[in-house]
């Protein structure tokens, strides 16, 4: 990724947003997994979030896909159906995390956040949610 350089890795990745300051940081970070950590991604939380443009949700998922941690990263989806579903009362991303830690049962937590970030990309739209077919409108809180 280093070799391929930012200006290359930009073509690469025109198509997401934010996609010029993502390059910028892949880059960056590529040099310090190369000069610190011999080529490798390191596997603690601390670490990960000590690297260019890398934040808790991030550290997260890379905990949780890469590592095999059972991790709850919070993006907007969670963020926003959690409190309308009812498993969260929190209107911040941390907690958001710390209540579903809480609640999901240990044997779900290693999938929890993809079935979560599904359910609210395809089902649980911002906009016109699809409750008459949800799977779980009966203990939907939108609905109780
Ligand atoms: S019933 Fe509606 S509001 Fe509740 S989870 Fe399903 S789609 Fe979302």
């Amino acid at each position: 990724m280093y070799a391929l350089g930012e200006e290359k890795l930009r073509e690469y990745i025109k198509s997401i947003n934010l996609y010029r300051n993502k390059a910028k940081y892949v880059i960056a970070l590529s040099k310090i997994l190369i000069d610190k950590y011999n080529g490798e991604v390191p596997g603690t939380r601390e670490e990960l979030e000590s690297l260019p443009g890398v934040g808790r949700k991030s550290a997260s998922v890379v905990l949780n896909v890469a590592f095999g941690k059972p991790e709850m990263p919070v993006d907007t989806h969670l963020l926003r159906i959690c409190p309308r579903i009812g498993l969260s009362a929190s209107t911040t991303p941390l907690g958001v995390e710390k209540d579903l830690l809480k609640i999901i049962p240990k044997e779900y937590l290693m999938n929890a956040h993809h079935w979560l970030i599904l359910h609210g990309r395809y089902v649980c739209t911002a906009h016109n949610p699809k409750c008459e077919t949800c799977c779980i409108s009966d203990i939907c809180a939108k609905n109780l």
